[in-house]
């Protein structure tokens, strides 16, 4: 990420970078995620399995999403969380896309797409966030001893 001038882990202001910009910071596969609303496969990505403790960041500007005490094992195969870690994190938008009803999740600095929220999650929240590794960052918490 050090090629990418809008990622900082302690700036939370909104960022309005257009596409042609951020296609040519970003690797093509976290572009592809992040502003055409791609899916990673199921089982794919780096973190659907990860339970390691530490935080999570949007991989495209560096904003703080999630702590692993969210984090939680679902069959789904892609990293699922029951709450974000400020409520405006993130932001949601219907999407019907596909012939469904669901509810968009995007990073609520750089308008990123992150993944879906489903309400099947377990307590308190009932919420699961099913996002894509891809679009994630993830630093692991330093102990110490
Ligand atoms: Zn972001």
């Amino acid at each position: 990420m050090s090629n990418n001038p809008y990622y900082n882990r302690n700036e939370v202001t909104h960022l309005n970078v257009s596409n042609a910009e951020w296609k040519k910071i970003l690797p093509a596969d976290v572009y592809k995620i992040a502003r055409e609303r791609g899916t990673e496969w199921a089982f794919s990505g780096k973190y659907w399995r990860t339970e390691t403790h530490g935080d999570y960041y949007c991989a495209v500007c560096g904003n703080h999403l999630f702590k692993s005490d969210a984090k939680f094992m679902s069959s789904c195969g892609w990293p699922s969380f029951f709450e974000s870690i400020r409520k405006d994190s993130v932001r949601y938008i219907p999407d019907h896309t596909h012939g469904m009803t669901r509810v968009e999740v995007v990073c609520g600095r750089c308008d990123s797409h992150l993944g879906h929220i489903f309400d099947d999650g377990p307590a308190p929240t009932h919420q699961r966030f099913c996002m894509n590794s891809l679009v994630l960052d993830f630093e692991p918490e330093t102990t110490t001893a």
